[in-house]
């Protein structure tokens, strides 16, 4: 049975664009084809938070407990191979298992699924 690691699986509404405000749950998978830094850094320099993270990673042993940052990217764990211990390989079925787990009443109504990353493509 293939696998796919995942990042982070949570339930929560969403918060932005035309689906704002509808129950979902979120399935971050680990990986991205980019390395933004750039994001609240002066024009031509690279933030150095997740570098910074990096090098106390072993104080951290879930996905959830790492720090968030304010500049560079703010999904820096879901993809830096640096932190991929943190995000484990899950099948299919586990993973519906687990979103089974965290919706109310356990089971599907009306949320969505919100397919993130990372670049879950
Ligand atoms: S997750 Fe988004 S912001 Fe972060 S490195 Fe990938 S493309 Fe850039």
């Amino acid at each position: 049975m293939s696998k796919i690691k995942i990042a982070e699986l949570f339930y929560s509404v969403q918060g932005e664009g035309r689906y704002m405000g509808v129950p979902s749950v979120f399935l971050r998978t680990f990986g991205c084809n980019f390395k933004c830094a750039g994001f609240g850094m002066p024009k031509g320099q690279l933030s150095t938070e997740a570098d910074a993270i990096a090098q106390i990673a072993d104080k951290f042993k879930l996905y959830e407990e790492l720090p968030l940052v304010s500049t560079g990217c703010d999904s820096y764990a879901s993809w830096d191979p640096r932190f991929k211990d943190l995000s484990p390989m899950l099948t299919s079925d586990a993973i519906a298992d687990r979103i089974s787990e965290i919706i109310p009443f356990n089971e599907w109504r009306d949320e969505h699924l919100v397919i993130t990353g990372g670049e879950p493509l």
